[in-house]
């Protein structure tokens, strides 16, 4: 089971130690993968007070970029995040909104990513007028083509590629997708990938859910065997909710003989 927090534009390098610290020592469980990916400019403090408390919660970054240096101002490589994080987000849909990423660029951060050794989070997930018009899985099965076509299915899962369902309409707003909505979209993701050429493979890409994942409503995802985590976003900066979420993670670990 996974739980990458994802903390948005929140925090100051001030006080995402104290955070980190409190939550990392509140969210242990066998069988859990604890991830915390802070902005940029918080990954050190992170980082340093996670080795202290607990260094078995890594540190993710929110994005990278497409190439590898250059006159990009602003922007932050892949090898710049080697030895501040282990995991990267790549295609959130708030990046897809706010600047426009493409599919196409996505991929060519997941390159950039796996070759610095960064273990990538891709997101995908349809709008709700795409769902509401029946499109949702032809939707996420494009953005999956577009990120993935041009990658060797091997590599990228020897890489530890992991694949989070995010609907646009679930992120954020206190609405999210039902247990078995989001069961059948990572069946879809699964058959998506499989038909681009990863064969078995594909069965064993892990698949989180995200999208107002609270302490509340986390079990009905958990209790699909085809769910295998979840990406929090408002949540994670919250201590109590990640306990509950990563104490009923543990639970479902167990329960799937993956905590021994
Ligand atoms: C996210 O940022 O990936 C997310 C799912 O946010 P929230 O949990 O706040 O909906």
């Amino acid at each position: 089971m996974l739980i990458a927090g994802n903390w948005k534009m929140h925090t100051t390098p001030t006080d995402a130690g104290d955070l980190a610290r409190t939550i990392a020592a509140r969210t242990r469980e066998p069988g859990v993968t604890r991830v915390i990916c802070p902005p940029y400019v918080c990954l050190a403090a992170v980082g340093a007070a996670l080795a202290e408390t607990d260094p078995d919660v890594a540190v993710g970054a929110q994005n990278v970029h497409h190439e590898l240096q250059g006159a990009y101002t602003g922007e932050i490589a892949a090898p710049m995040l080697v030895g501040l994080a282990t995991w990267v987000i790549v295609g959130h849909s708030e990046r897809r909104r706010d600047v426009g990423e493409t599919d196409e660029l996505i991929g060519r951060k997941l390159e950039r990513a796996m070759d610095a050794g960064l273990r990538p989070i891709l997101c995908v997930g349809e709008h709700l007028a795409e769902r509401e018009s029946g499109r949702a899985t032809e939707v996420v099965a494009h953005q999956l083509r577009g990120a993935l076509a041009d990658h060797d299915a091997t590599a990228i899962t020897e890489r530890g590629l992991v694949i989070a369902y995010e609907p646009v309409w679930a992120i954020g707003t206190g609405r999210n997708a039902t247990g078995a909505d989001a069961a059948a979209m990572a069946d879809a993701i699964r058959e998506s990938i499989e038909s681009l050429g990863w064969g078995a493979r594909a069965a064993d890409v892990p698949v989180l859910y995200g999208g107002s994942v609270t302490s509340g409503n986390v079990g009905a995802f958990f209790a699909e065997p085809s769910i295998d985590g979840a990406l929090v976003g408002g949540a994670s900066l919250k201590p109590d909710e990640m306990a509950g979420i990563v104490a009923r993670a543990g639970i479902t670990a167990r329960a799937r003989g993956l905590a021994g």
